[in-house]
């Protein structure tokens, strides 16, 4: 365990990716954070060179490389904004040398996060689909209302992010949809609509709705309605910069350190309110 009032040393994996990049300049910017390292997949190009701020282009002096094991034993905390394939095998690595582990990773099937549960009776891992304040408060604000309002309210999810995302609906809109099943104490699988296409037949009273939006460079957007005949009320999120997911991981890694061995999501983190 890192002592306090000093500078906690963070390695980020996949650190050329949308969210690699930006988590380097996240943690860059801060002075009780510095780099340990960064990692790349085999064929990245990126291998090799120096890990740089992505708005400043100031350039740390270290090389990216592709020995995630290294990185795990020579980091307080890792950061992990991959793929579900890669975070398996990062899981391993924080368990086997007692570095923190921070994911952000979506996609994960329920096998995957079973390597999560794994680290997690040795090290502190911190799991969330999102790691912006403004949208665990959404989640929060989706159960109260989700608690208040009975089937005569249906529940649609829509959500918008760019045109390179690979899964859908997004891990957010998913983690809306478990807070309002939560919130009507039902089973999200049992009533989520993740697909329409065709002749559907009319909607099935209680189901909770998915809608997926793709395009441009949109970091992510999430919206909760809440439709009954003649009032809607929605709740809605709007990610301006994908800088905000990257300093909520930077403040779940200092919190991070300071834990027990465990599983942990952001209301943990932000201390926002289970019940
Ligand atoms: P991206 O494709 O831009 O970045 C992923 C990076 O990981 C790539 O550079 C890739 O080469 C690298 N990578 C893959 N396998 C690797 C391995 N074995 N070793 C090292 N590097 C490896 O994607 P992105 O937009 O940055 O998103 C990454 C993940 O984070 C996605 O699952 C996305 O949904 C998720 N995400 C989560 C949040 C959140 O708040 N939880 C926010 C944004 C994105």
């Amino acid at each position: 365990m890192p002592e306090k009032n000093r500078e906690i040393k963070i390695g980020i994996v996949g650190c050329s990716g949308r969210m690699g990049q930006t988590l380097i300049g996240a943690v860059m910017d801060r002075e009780d954070t510095s780099l340990s390292g960064g990692t790349e997949r085999h064929d990245s190009p990126q291998i090799g060179q120096p890990m740089r701020h992505p708005v400043t282009a100031r350039e740390s002096d270290l090389a990216i490389t592709t020995d995630a094991e290294a990185l795990f034993r020579n980091s307080d905390v890792v950061i992990d904004f991959t793929c579900a394939t890669a975070t398996v095998l990062h899981a391993g690595f924080a368990a086997k040398h007692n570095t923190v582990h921070i994911v952000g990773t979506t996609g994960m099937t329920a096998e995957d996060e079973l390597a999560l549960q794994t680290a997690a009776k040795s090290v502190a891992v911190v799991y969330a689909s999102n790691f912006s304040l403004g949208v665990n408060l959404l989640f929060y604000l989706t159960r109260v209302a989700a608690t208040i309002l009975d089937e005569e309210y249906d529940i649609e999810i829509l959500e918008m992010h760019h045109r390179h995302k690979v899964d859908a609906p997004s891990g957010t809109a998913l983690g809306l949809g478990r807070q309002a099943a939560r919130g009507r104490d039902i089973d999200l699988e049992a009533v989520a609509d993740r697909v329409r296409d065709g002749i559907t037949g009319e909607r099935k009273r209680g189901d909770i709705g998915f809608a997926t939006l793709r395009g441009g460079n949109v970091a992510g957007e999430h919206t909760v309605s809440f439709n009954a005949p003649d009032e809607r009320i929605e709740l809605s999120h709007k990610a301006g910069d994908r800088i905000i997911f990257a300093r909520g991981a930077v403040k779940a890694a200092l919190w991070a350190t300071l834990q027990k061995p465990g599983l942990y999501d952001m209301f943990d983190v932000l201390g926002l309110p289970r019940e």
